[in-house]
């Protein structure tokens, strides 16, 4: 399970945040997760409470933002929002486009410290 992995890393990373500002503490974890990472956001809810769980920051929330799939279409010269991600076509004019300019993200924005 790829969520599982994601999540161990996630917890690595906050802690060590954590040994950086040692009275500090994570009460949430704000992410950005793409329609193509290929992750399933409820996955990853679930991988991260197990994950989490005995460590300092059993308890934080994981705060995901979903970002859709962004395509420039070469036909209307600009980037099209696509409604779902198995189709890469441009919803205005239905072009094909394979350049994908949003998406694929998996970024970890910012941490919520009481
Ligand atoms: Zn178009």
């Amino acid at each position: 399970m790829h969520e599982l992995s994601v999540a161990h890393s996630l917890v690595e990373m906050a802690l060590d945040e954590m040994e950086r500002v040692p009275e500090s503490r994570i009460i949430a974890l704000h992410l950005r997760i793409g329609a193509l990472s290929g992750l399933v956001t409820d996955a990853l809810l679930f991988a991260w409470d197990v994950v989490s769980e005995g460590t300092k920051l059993q308890g934080a929330a994981l705060k995901i933002e979903d970002v859709p799939v962004v395509i420039f279409c070469p036909v209307c010269q600009q980037e099209q929002t696509l409604p779902g991600h198995q189709i890469f076509r441009c919803p205005r004019c239905n072009a094909k486009s394979a350049d994908i300019r949003r998406g694929r993200e998996l970024e970890l924005v910012a941490l919520e410290v009481s």
